[in-house]
């Protein structure tokens, strides 16, 4: 038995995997996933795999969004009665945008130690080589899938003063950077950062209506993490929608001021951080 298992009840792990490379996995995450009675795994053929390569064959048990509520008072027996469990996810940390929490939650709840064992995660890694504020973030994962609630959210979030750290899947990232540069206006400093420890890791580092304009013209493909710089207090004029002209009355402005509609069109494209196309479409649509 090791010297991390001699509590009892047993205990619970939430330990760490790899996001892409599998060096990053730990020699303590490898050693206790060895020694511990059970692993539950969001997915255990994924798992599996990984698990095989570092030669460990602790049996498996699938634990995951759908059967938590079953399978967690499952999993604390097995913890009152003595035995180690560690929780992982498909990548990352659990209870991360992933299960895991809801078991710690039933694990405190039932007197059980819980105890992490670190490492990967995308959030952070991400932040990280930002080049953004580091000091003060939120993370809010995925952002709702649509409707009221994200309309909420992105409204609640546009005037705060920290950095802003959102999960996206590839299909949906213009969406979400649309709606963001919706809500935020397009001059502040935003990052995507791409298949974080892979072969194809990729940082996109320019202002957020930039990066809208960037993935409308290439295809997004791989994993993401989307990092945009909170709300400057001390500058009013980065505005938001509130204060913002719209395409179309920039083009008028621009117009009034003497360029012809093909010249307004490809500035008031420029000074709002989007494409031409989107000038047009919003054209079209007054
Ligand atoms: N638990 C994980 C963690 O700790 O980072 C997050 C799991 S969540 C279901 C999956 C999301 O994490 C992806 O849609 C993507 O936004 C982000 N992600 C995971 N791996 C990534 C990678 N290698 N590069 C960039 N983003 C990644």
């Amino acid at each position: 038995m090791s010297e991390e298992n001699t509590t009892k009840p047993g205990l619970l792990y939430l330990s760490a995997t790899p996001i892409g490379n599998l060096e990053d996995m730990t020699y303590r995450s490898v050693r206790i996933l060895g020694e511990a009675d059970l692993i539950a795994a969001e997915d255990t053929r994924h798992s599996r795999k990984l698990l095989s390569h570092f030669d460990i064959h602790t049996p498996l048990t699938s634990y995951h969004e759908h059967n938590k509520l079953d399978k967690g008072p499952e999993l604390v027996e097995h913890m009152l009665a003595g035995r180690t469990v560690v929780c992982i996810s498909d990548a990352g940390l659990p209870g991360i945008s992933d299960p895991g929490a809801h078991l710690a939650m039933l694990a405190i709840e039932a007197g059980i130690q819980v105890s992490p064992l670190p490492g990967a995660n995308a959030a952070l890694s991400a932040l990280i080589c930002s080049g953004l504020d580091t000091t003060a973030f939120t993370f809010y994962g995925f952002l709702p899938r649509t409707g009221k609630k994200r309309r909420e959210l992105l409204e609640r979030i546009a005037r705060r003063p920290e950095t802003l750290i959102f999960y996206e899947a590839p299909h949906h990232l213009k969406g979400t950077l649309g709606d963001l540069l919706k809500a935020l206006g397009p001059h502040r400093r935003a990052v995507t950062a791409r298949e974080l420890t892979k072969a194809f890791e990729e940082f996109n580092r320019r202002s957020l209506g930039e990066l809208a304009a960037y993935y409308d013209e290439h295809e997004p493909r791989g994993e993401f993490v989307i990092i945009v710089e909170g709300f400057d207090l001390n500058n009013e004029v980065e505005a938001g929608p509130k204060q913002q002209l719209t395409p179309a009355e920039l083009v008028a402005k621009l117009e009034r001021e003497g360029m012809g509609r093909k010249e307004a069109m490809r500035e008031a494209a420029k000074q709002l951080g989007i494409s031409r196309r989107d000038v047009y479409q919003a054209l079209l649509n007054t």
